[in-house]
């Protein structure tokens, strides 16, 4: 029971008097609370002393909500009014999704929502539910009220994403400390934020998704390296797998959704079961019973196992660094158990994984140890956390290009800024288009923002100073200012798009970049010689409006025109190569009228100079 705390007024609180944080892994298959309590984060139980609670959302026709396992217990015979794995749908629009079993409506914004006996219900809802009753047990087990959470995400979430996890949570009246990739917390729940420098993996298998990290421990200072896994592999799979060993040898092909529902729960049962027995009986109503041996069921689960074994790889060439470099490896999720797991993951980094912390709670515990920091009970405890971006953040270009301003995997927070000019004489606005991905291209890039610096003094093209800055905060989300700098002038935009993207998305992105480089090369340059072809012809035109009366011949002025003429053509449908040739020439055709512009404005400048310092034939001395 909790003492009461009596304080004098006009004084303020005990100095004794600890805050509480809690940390929450709000995960796709199952959610979990934790906090420090006698100087130890642990994960909390709710009254019937289970830890775990199935982010399932169960939404009733009288507008009752369940939250859990009673939740879990309609999920099939309300497939519709009960969600599961809404975490996949955070932040995301209707295009972004398949159908996926459920019934969605789209709502303002091009976000998601499902339909349900209770009406729409946003995933940031249904989230929101799940983060209550987790905060109502730590309130509970606490006795007091919470003074802030950390909530952990992948370490791909986009801003999208991560502003979804963000408005459940004040949706569901928290305050939030802070967001932490899940990577990050696990690596902290093993105090390796405390030790020697060091490369940490950190190998996820949850339910329904695979995340492989790799990150860098420096003076207690975490950065993420690199970040990869496959959205659609977890421990859903390994349960088919073994529903699709055993109907066919019962003869049964095509199994109704409620038996293939039973089935599936038998099936991860006998999954689990496996990883602590060689052998599991597996026993589907009025069928004979099947015996699946711990080998047989690896052998059928191998290429599984595989496909998370290239995804490591890969994300090891994103970091720059050989397996044989990792210092610690980390199991998080709870597929980490299955025997064939550990022993792959051991053999791939070349050494034991630790486990020691179940790989269930390992996430939460991090985070409840990160937010007894965040909440002021170690002032001197500082920890500085950082993360990376998944995907280029830039600006688009004349001609359609992406410039990327922060590139991929570029730690956060983080701020930078380019300086841009403008492109015509006399401009006094500048659209801002802010963009998403690796591609040379806008058109292959994602549209996040788009904004306009206006108010700038007209000068000639060139001259004006527009200082763009991006800035990602600790947790992830984009601001971006442009300013003027002879003016002062500025405008601002916080990045909120309307939906985000999906890491299978990031990964199709990033292999587009790839498989497109040398296509996008070719793109970037035949825009960039389309510009420089549009601003010749501008300016040239400009200077013959201006001057060819006082300055060229008739025939000269036709023969620049028709010159003029035929660039502009080929700068529609010309190859790259004949456009730059075009371009270098006409340059050279116009160096004669350039250079008497040239003579005639210095001229037009000597007017005003007092004829003394001329010599006799007007000409400078
Ligand atoms: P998520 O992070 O996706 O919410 P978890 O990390 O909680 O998911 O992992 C849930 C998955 O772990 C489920 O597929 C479950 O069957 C599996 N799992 C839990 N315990 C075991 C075990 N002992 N052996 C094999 N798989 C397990
Ligand atoms: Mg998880």
């Amino acid at each position: 029971m909790a003492l009461l705390q009596i304080s004098e007024p006009g004084q303020t609180a005990a100095p004794h008097e600890r805050k509480h944080g809690i940390g929450i892994d709000l995960g796709t298959t199952n959610s979990l609370v934790a906090t420090v309590r006698s100087g130890t984060a642990e994960p909390l139980a709710d009254t019937e002393g289970e830890v775990i609670l199935p982010s399932v959302v169960h939404y009733g026709e009288s507008g009752e909500v369940l939250v859990g396992r009673k939740a879990m217990a309609l999920v099939s015979s309300k497939p519709f009014d009960t969600l599961q794995s809404v975490k996949r749908f955070m932040g995301r629009g209707r295009a972004d999704v398949g159908s996926d079993g459920y019934r969605f409506v789209e709502s303002e914004g091009g976000m998601l929502s499902f339909e349900t006996a209770a009406g729409a219900v946003s995933p940031v809802q249904a989230s929101a539910e799940i983060l209550r009753v987790l905060a109502l047990r730590g309130e509970q087990t606490l006795g007091s009220n919470i003074d802030g959470v950390v909530i952990t995400v992948p370490a791909y979430f986009d801003e999208a994403q991560r502003q979804a996890t963000k408005d459940a949570a004040t949706l569901a009246g928290l305050k939030v400390l802070r967001l932490l990739s899940e990577p990050t917390a696990a690596a902290v729940a093993y105090g390796l934020d405390s030790g020697d420098p060091g490369l940490v993996a950190v190998y996820d298998l949850g339910g329904g998704t695979f995340d492989i990290s790799i990150l860098q421990l420096q003076k207690g200072v975490f950065e993420v390296l690199a970040t990869g896994g496959d959205s659609a592999l977890g421990g859903d799979d390994l349960d088919r797998v073994i529903v699709e060993w055993a109907l066919p040898q019962h003869g049964i092909e095509a199994p109704d959704a409620g038996l293939y529902r039973t089935c599936l729960n038998l099936a991860r049962e006998a999954k689990e079961f496996l990883s602590e027995h060689t052998e599991v009986e597996v026993l589907i109503p009025g069928q004979p019973t099947l015996t699946l041996a711990r080998q047989e069921f690896e052998g059928m689960i191998q290429a599984l196992v595989l496909r998370t074994l290239r995804a490591c790889r890969r994300a090891l060439r994103d970091a720059r660094v050989e397996a044989s470099d990792i210092d610690s490896v980390i199991l998080v999720g709870g597929t980490t158990r299955v025997p064939l797991v550990r022993a792959s993951v051991a053999e791939l980094f070349g050494r034991e994984p630790l486990s020691s912390i179940n790989p269930d709670t390992v996430v939460a515990v991090g985070a409840a140890a990160q937010a007894d920091v965040l909440v002021g009970n170690k002032p001197d405890g500082e920890l500085l956390l950082l993360d990376v971006i998944p995907l280029s953040l830039g600006l688009e270009t004349m001609g359609g290009l992406m410039e990327a301003i922060i590139p991929r995997n570029t730690t956060i927070p983080i701020a930078k800024t380019q300086e841009f000019t403008t492109y015509k004489d006399g401009q006094t606005a500048m659209a801002i288009h802010v963009l998403q991905g690796e591609r040379e291209l806008i058109a292959d890039c994602r549209s996040l923002a788009r904004f306009e610096l206006q108010g700038i003094p007209p000068m000639v093209a060139g001259a004006a100073r527009i200082q763009v800055r991006f800035q990602v905060d600790a947790d992830g989300l984009l601001s971006v200012s442009a300013r003027e700098e002879t003016t002062g002038t500025e405008s601002r935009i916080t990045v909120k798009p309307s939906y985000g993207l999906s890491d299978t998305d990031i990964a199709d992105m990033v292999r587009a970049s790839w498989e497109h480089a040398e296509d996008d090369m070719q793109a970037r340059q035949m825009a960039e010689q389309q510009m420089a072809a549009n601003q010749l012809l501008e300016q040239l035109q400009a200077a013959l409006d201006a001057d060819a009366e006082a300055l060229l011949s008739e025939q000269e002025r036709a023969e620049l025109e028709a010159e003029m003429q035929a660039l502009a053509v080929l700068r529609q449908s010309g190859t790259r190569q004949k456009l730059k040739t075009a371009v270098a020439a006409l340059g050279r055709s116009s160096e004669v009228f350039a250079a008497r512009r040239m003579d005639a404005s210095i001229k037009q400048a000597l007017i005003g100079v007092s004829v003394d310092t001329l010599d006799s034939d007007g000409g400078l001395g």
